[in-house]
């Protein structure tokens, strides 16, 4: 597997790959895919800095075209703030869900996940059906929570100790 985070925390014997140079910018799920990373035993470190420096396409991006059903269509950028979980891989010129890629656990898992979503015209059946899977959702609960103590693991420790330590409603007292 390539190496691609910080160059300070990894010794780089080998020198040659120039993806073992500390490439922390545009990590693109695409072609990790394609060094066939496993995910799955990335730590902490290494999915947070996925998370942090994914490749967004920046608003000049010019997006490839290809023809589909009569037009030229192209993945959209208002996409991802109507699924805020899909990335863009350039690599791929596809879309992905990137909790799903760095945290789901079901084996049978298919498009957006383990391969990149390209059929633009079907955008709001893929995307609209995969939000609605149980582990997707699953997923995106366990990607808070990582984000949240990875960012800020003092408070979350904190908030936990005093959460233990003081009294808590009982649960009729939700109703
Ligand atoms: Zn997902």
């Amino acid at each position: 597997m390539a190496i691609y985070f910080d160059a300070a925390s990894q010794t780089d014997k080998d020198g040659d790959d120039p993806a073992c140079h500390g490439l922390v910018h545009d990590v693109d799920v695409g072609a990790l895919f394609r060094q066939k990373t496993a995910f799955k035993s990335l730590n902490q470190a290494e999915k947070l800095n996925i998370i942090n420096n994914h490749f967004r396409p920046g608003e000049d991006y010019a997006f490839p075209k290809v023809f589909m059903n009569g037009c030229n269509r192209s993945f959209q950028r208002s996409w991802q703030q109507r699924y805020p979980w899909l990335v863009y891989s350039k690599e791929c010129d596809g879309g992905f869900c990137l909790p799903c890629v760095l945290f789901a656990i079901r084996e049978s898992l298919c498009t957006l996940v383990t391969t990149p979503f390209n059929r633009w015209i079907k955008v709001s059946k893929v995307c609209g059906e995969h939000e609605k899977n149980r582990y997707h959702i699953d997923t995106m609960v366990a990607y808070d929570n990582f984000l949240t103590t990875s960012r800020n693991p003092q408070k979350t420790s904190k908030f936990k100790l005093k959460a233990n330590a003081g009294s808590r409603l009982r649960e009729t007292d939700k109703l």
